[in-house]
């Protein structure tokens, strides 16, 4: 059986696909471009793409019937797949839940607490040979212990941030999803409204849909508290970048803390310029270990199907 792995993954993953498929790769690290994955779904039997391929519905136009059956996806979120699209062209979708959950909350905390402590600024005044010494009101930050923490979105990731905040900063929890959740510790649900006004520190942890695009707004940046920061841990889109950019210059609120950005892997130049935004390079599960239990769980998707069994993790 035929498998496309569409980006390098660590070689553990590749040598059990290796073992099992007869395997083609890329030599890219870049997505795959709509042309290639009209390709790929003529010419294999599973892909295992990840984050910004192009299997978005033009993909999927021009492929009378796929020789591919299933798209086992490197990562929990797939935005970049149009799942309706694929199951009309009888393509089922998998992903990786659970394994991508507390490295992503890691991420959370990492940005919570270099946004609230100003740590990049503190960092690049250090490297620059500018640090004068300790003084009583320098770089002075927003204290994290005890705040109250709203989570838009409180699913996997959004409840492994609310633990980490709560048990392990003594943070109030605020959270706005679809649904009442009950973690095991006191959560309050909020209207988002609501929530954005409440807390001191916002995280957002949606998946990307047509739902989600943008529900940070100019509007909902306004309710923020002045003294607020926010996080994005989820998907850039789900932030109006242009609107959030304004808001930071205005310093409408203390700063923004992002891992993911709406135009990826572009940085606009004006949140590079700003010394209260916190930049990272998507890094959410970028850890040797969660990166080959994700290819792990992609491949048992991979062999699932391979073996006419049900899939573990279907979308
Ligand atoms: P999940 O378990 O499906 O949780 C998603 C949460 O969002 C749920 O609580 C859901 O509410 C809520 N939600 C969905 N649509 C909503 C809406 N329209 N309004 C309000 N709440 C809504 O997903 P997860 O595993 O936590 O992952 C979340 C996202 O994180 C992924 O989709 C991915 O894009 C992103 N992510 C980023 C990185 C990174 O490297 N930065 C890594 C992993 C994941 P209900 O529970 O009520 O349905």
């Amino acid at each position: 059986m035929r498998l496309l792995i569409s980006r390098a993954l660590p070689d553990r993953v590749m040598a059990a696909a290796a073992e099992r498929f007869e395997l083609s790769t890329r030599d890219l690290d870049a997505p795959m471009s709509v042309e290639e994955c009209r390709a790929a779904l003529g010419e294999q039997d599973v892909i295992i793409p990840t984050l910004g391929d192009a299997f978005r519905a033009p993909a999927f136009e021009g492929v009378e019937t796929p020789r591919c059956k299933l798209l086992a996806n490197f990562g929990v979120g797939y935005n970049h797949i149009d799942v309706a699209a694929a199951r009309a062209k009888g393509v089922a979708v998998t992903n990786t839940p659970g394994a991508v959950t507390d490295a992503t909350a890691d991420i959370a905390m990492t940005l919570i607490l270099m946004t609230a402590r100003r740590a990049g600024e503190g960092e690049r005044i250090v490297r620059k040979g500018e640090w004068g010494g300790w003084a009583p009101t320098q770089m002075l930050g927003l204290h994290v212990t005890g705040k109250t923490v709203a989570i838009i979105g409180m699913g996997r990731i959004g409840q492994a941030i609310a633990r980490r905040c709560h048990l392990g900063f003594d943070c109030r929890i605020l959270y706005t999803a679809r649904s009442d959740k009950d973690p095991g510790f006191p959560v309050e649900r909020r209207e988002m409204k609501d929530a954005l006004a409440e807390a001191d520190i916002v995280v957002m942890a949606v998946p990307a849909t047509p739902e989600t695009h943008h529900m940070i707004d100019a509007e909902a940046l306004k309710s923020l508290q002045s003294h607020a920061i926010l996080v994005n841990i989820a998907r850039g889109d789900v932030i109006d970048e242009a609107a959030l950019i304004d808001a930071l210059q205005a310093k409408r609120f203390a700063g923004a803390g992002l891992d993911v950005y709406e135009f990826e892997p572009k940085v606009p130049a004006e949140l590079i310029a700003m010394e209260h935004v916190t930049l990272l390079p998507h890094l959410g599960t970028s850890t040797l270990e969660v990166r080959e239990a994700m290819g792990m769980m992609a491949l048992e998707n991979a062999i699932a199907f391979a073996e006419g069994r049900d899939l573990p993790n279907p979308v």
